[in-house]
């Protein structure tokens, strides 16, 4: 719904000119006079491209979109919460709270089994690392590739977590398809409209990050992308965005959580790891996400978080993760939920 407000000098023409182009495009207007002013309803799927039309005509004073860009993403589409199982007994969205965990790169075979074993004894459900990985600088570690992706088959084979990597483009995103149980698309992709398309083609789930100058509205338009390809399996997740604080990596925005669940159906998991920066914010900033509703965590756990690759001041010891996990499950037992 598109709501046309007239200025008060607005003439009896300037009006049938906006009733005239909602016509043209088979919307039907309805007007609402009101005693100084003069408002047009107009309601249909298509009110969003012709309220670019209408902005700046002569007489219309603002062109309000009520209801959210978004469709398929809303609230309304799907009353109730979609659950997201991308594994046996491994769901989010509903009683049941996974926690993903695991290192931020996969460096090699003894990495990433010592930290796959090492997060599954503390509870951990799926474990991430990432083979492909969109670095700052392009002389930092680009993580190992395909070689990465053969050793994250390897830790799923030992222990049975789910695998949860992030793909960075199409050929990647294919290759990542074929061993990954989630596909990540990772915060600084979150707006590349072709790699969500292809990702929506490919029949995996996808964890969608929050790019760090993403609004709300932009994370949702996003996943949008993801389903309308008909790939109804998305997660997003908050990772915390670019702030004027140097004293953290990111501002934590907790209060994605709970606006996510009142917009959308989608389940939501946080990301205290990328969201602080900091190995001593995490449990705490975990802790907090849970109580503020979040279906899920995704944890940077590193076996030697002094020897890691990238983000290891923000990768818990194993020691951390598990008393970690150990406060969470107290939490989620507080809210009527329970720890995958
Ligand atoms: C990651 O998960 O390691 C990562 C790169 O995250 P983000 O896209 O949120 O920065
Ligand atoms: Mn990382």
């Amino acid at each position: 719904m598109l709501l046309v407000v007239m200025q008060a000098e607005a003439t009896p023409a300037d009006l049938a000119r906006v009733c005239d182009l909602a016509r043209e495009r088979g919307l039907t207007p309805q007007v609402m006079a009101g005693r100084a002013q003069t408002a047009v309803a107009i309601d249909g799927v298509e009110g969003r491209a012709v309220g670019a039309a209408l902005q700046g005509l002569s007489g219309v004073a603002e062109v309000l979109q009520v209801d959210p860009p978004y469709r398929k993403a809303a609230r309304a589409a799907h009353p109730s919460p979609t659950i997201v199982t991308i594994a046996p007994g491994v769901a989010f969205g509903g009683e049941q709270v996974p926690v993903i965990a695991g290192p931020c790169s996969v460096e090699s075979e003894s990495q990433i089994i010592r930290a796959a074993e090492q997060v599954k004894a503390a509870g951990a459900v799926a474990l991430r690392g990432g083979a492909f990985k969109p670095r700052s600088s392009p002389y930092a570690f680009q993580g190992l590739g395909a070689e990465g992706l053969t050793l994250l088959a390897r830790a799923r084979e030992a222990t049975g977590l789910a695998i949860v990597t992030e793909a960075m483009d199409d050929e990647g995103a294919r290759q990542v398809a074929e061993v990954a149980d989630c596909i990540q698309v990772g915060a600084r992709n979150m707006q590349n409209y072709a790699l969500l398309k292809t990702v929506g083609r490919l029949g995996r789930p996808v964890l969608l990050k929050r790019g760090a100058a993403a609004t709300i509205a932009d994370l949702l338009l996003s996943a949008e992308y993801i389903l309308n390809e008909g790939n109804p399996s998305v997660i997003l997740c908050e990772r915390g965005l670019r702030s004027f604080d140097a004293t953290v990596r990111n501002l934590f925005d907790l209060t994605a959580i709970p606006v996510v669940h009142q917009v959308s159906h989608l389940p939501i998991i946080a990301d205290p790891s990328h969201g602080t920066g900091r190995r001593d914010l995490v449990m705490p900033m975990a802790r907090a996400a849970l109580a503020a509703g979040a279906d899920g965590l995704i944890l940077e756990v590193h076996p030697e978080p002094e020897r890691a690759m990238s983000d290891g001041a923000q990768s818990q010891t194993p020691a951390q993760f598990t008393e970690t996990m150990r406060q969470l499950a107290g939490i989620a037992t507080v809210l009527g939920r329970r720890l995958a």
